[in-house]
């Protein structure tokens, strides 16, 4: 029989919900066409045509392709669930109006005031806060340019980071912590601050050079090793893995080695976290002491250098003291260690310096006086 409800049927017993239908004139009477409007599972909507000829339906057109028509049924082809292939198509529907919307002017100025409050919060929270470091520390000693480490020891002004800069090192020190507390719950035994309640500091040379560490660990029959983490790029990683710290990253290699110099510990463990996929390694690192006091060598040079000694190269470029070193930048205030006329004091401690004019020791933040000449002037 050639009406709509018959074969309406043959829809609704696939799951369709019609939404309208009509009967198409063919011109031949044994011929019948049907044009159904179908929303199918999912939500997805369809205009399905079905061909009847003599009494039997020829063809079914416009089915959605998770739909066939096989032994005068139509049924689901695809395996998916569908709740899950529902949840996909709420999803692609949703995705798609928020690109349409992502193009919109209006969106996107809304984004960029996001971005925008971003490095704002960065700036405010983080950026100007620490005062440029006094002293030679030993994450520095791995540069082998003797200004950088003199204008590092005297405390000339590093130049401003970008937002995305400071938040990577922001986020270099939570990892650490993150790191720490994870090796403290397997088991080590990890001290992060001396009885005092800071950092474990350690220092020579009348306290110019200056190392902080992550972290002591202990172990049995009195095993001691300086604990220092660091956190990389997933290229970075490999090449530690591959090559271990002398090779991969000889500045982080100085770093530990001057570190085990001023604690007198004979090993360090060097602990490193991959950013990009959460990857972790480790390495033993053992005191070397040739390398160790070459460091104190050139600690001890910058130290009594009068003036700046820039190597100039291509590293120049990644300087964080460039404009101290090729503009002869300075602090907003210039205090004594900045002076042309003061030379460090590396005896005792409490970085103190000795200045030529008036014969009498001076503390490095001592304000200057009338007479102050900036060590990186550039005259001399
Ligand atoms: S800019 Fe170059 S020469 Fe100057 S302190 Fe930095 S590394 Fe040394
Ligand atoms: S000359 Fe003045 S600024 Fe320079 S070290 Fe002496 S007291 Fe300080």
């Amino acid at each position: 029989m050639y009406s709509i409800p018959t074969h309406s049927q043959l829809l609704e017993d696939a799951g369709f919900r019609i939404i309208r239908a009509v009967a198409i004139p063919s011109g031949d009477p044994s011929l019948y066409v049907f044009r159904f409007s179908v929303e199918a599972r999912g939500g997805i909507k369809a205009s399905v045509q079905i061909t009847v000829q003599d009494d039997e339906v020829k063809s079914i057109e416009g089915l959605p392709p998770m739909y066939t028509f096989t032994d005068g049924k139509i049924v689901l082809t695809d395996t998916v669930p569908a709740p899950v292939k529902k949840k996909a198509m709420a999803l692609q529907r949703i995705s798609s109006q928020v690109s349409a919307s992502a193009l919109d002017q209006k969106f996107k100025e809304a984004a960029e005031v996001v971005k925008k409050a971003f490095d704002l919060g960065t700036a405010k929270l983080y950026m100007g806060k620490e005062k440029p470091r006094r002293y030679i520390g030993a994450s520095h000693i791995g540069n082998d340019c003797i200004a950088y480490n003199s204008l590092c020891a005297r405390g000339f002004p590093n130049d401003i980071e970008t937002p995305r800069q400071t938040r990577i090192f922001q986020n270099g020190h939570t990892l650490e912590d993150f790191v720490v507390a994870q090796l403290k719950a397997g088991g080590l035994n990890i001290s992060e601050v001396a009885e005092d309640g800071k950092q474990h500091e350690y220092t020579a040379l009348g306290g110019h050079v200056v190392c902080h560490l992550d972290g002591i660990i202990t172990g049995e029959k009195g095993f001691k090793a300086v604990l220092e983490v660091k956190s990389m790029n997933k290229k970075r990683f490999e090449n530690f893995v591959l090559q271990g710290v002398a090779l991969s990253d000889p500045h982080y290699y100085a770093q530990v080695q001057l570190c085990m110099y001023l604690s007198g510990m004979q090993y360090a463990v060097f602990v490193c976290y991959c950013k990009d996929n959460s990857d972790f390694s480790a390495e033993i690192v053992p005191y070397n002491k040739d390398v160790a006091i070459g460091l104190m060598q050139r600690a001890k040079e910058a130290l009594e250098a009068r003036t700046l000694k820039p190597k100039k190269d291509f590293y120049c470029q990644f300087c964080f003291k460039r404009s101290a070193c090729q503009e002869a930048k300075t602090n907003s205030i210039n205090t004594c260690a900045q002076c042309l006329h003061a030379s460090a004091i590396t005896t005792g401690e409490g970085k103190r310096w000795l200045c030529d004019v008036h014969s009498t020791e001076k503390q490095g933040d001592s304000l200057a006086c009338p007479n102050f000449i900036a060590f990186n002037n550039g005259f001399i």
